[in-house]
């Protein structure tokens, strides 16, 4: 399923709400920095793509809350997600600020959120993006390299889960985890992030992260890997209560 349109919704999302979504990826492929074997999306696609500028964002986004507002609809929060990864884009850190200005114009209750694979943290400029929002919200799938690369598929080999910690620690608790639990097969392989031995690790992670927030959900859409199996909302409350006895706030989306 790909978005096409740069401003989409608002949607109901079970994690935030009324949502307006940002899409700042070609409305006619994906591209992102993961290749993960659940994306709604589908796999990565080949070939050369067209991004949105700087400037039609604002006027697509603009135009969109001219609508709500002639409408009487009021989104809870403005989610940036799309076809790919929205920290991609070159402009990323300009967009947020004239959302920013947007949001306090029209919808100043609003939240402004990013949902981020965290492959980008490197860059200066995404970072001091993501703090301008509300809410960065990180993903981080499995604690182990081996699971991570099984699920999230990285497109940069020298990616890994040490990288990632460190660069979450750095946002000293501002920021929120996210992590989708599956099960299923890809390539001949088992793919599992419901062990106790990968939920015990994932806990430990979020104790050296120490996030604000964390968020755990199952599929919820058609997947490029049909093997794979939803988790039921019980099973994701139990690895939740793991979280939340090591202190942790932690929402489940089943
Ligand atoms: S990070 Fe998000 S957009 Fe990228 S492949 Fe994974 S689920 Fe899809």
């Amino acid at each position: 399923m790909l978005f096409t349109e740069i401003v989409y919704g608002p949607i109901h999302s079970r994690r935030l709400g009324c949502s307006l979504g940002m899409n700042l990826m070609p409305l006619n492929g994906k591209i992102c920095s993961f290749n993960c074997v659940y994306c709604e999306c589908g796999f990565n696609t080949q070939g050369k793509y067209t991004l949105p500028k700087r400037e039609e964002v604002a006027k697509a986004l603009q135009i969109k809350l001219e609508e709500l507002r002639a409408q009487g609809i009021t989104p809870d929060v403005f989610t940036f997600s799309g076809n790919g990864e929205p920290t991609m884009h070159p402009e990323f850190e300009g967009i947020i600020e004239d959302t920013c200005q947007l949001r306090d114009q029209y919808f100043p209750n609003a939240k402004i959120s990013v949902l981020s694979n965290s492959t980008q943290l490197g860059k200066e400029s995404v970072v001091r993006g993501l703090m301008k929002t509300d809410n960065r919200i990180l993903k981080f799938d499995s604690a182990f390299n081996e699971t991570m690369k099984l699920i999230d598929q990285p497109v940069n080999e020298n990616y890994s889960v040490e990288w990632l910690t460190e660069r979450l620690c750095s946002f000293k608790g501002d920021l929120i985890v996210q992590t989708i639990f599956l099960r299923g097969e890809h390539d001949g392989k088992t793919i599992d992030n419901t062990t106790a031995q990968e939920v015990d690790a994932w806990v430990n992670a979020l104790k050296t992260i120490q996030p604000k927030q964390v968020m755990i959900y199952a599929i919820d859409r058609a997947t490029p890997v049909k093997t794979l199996e939803k988790v039921s909302k019980e099973e994701l409350e139990q690895i939740a209560d793991k979280a939340r006895n090591a202190g942790f706030t932690v929402s489940v989306a089943g």
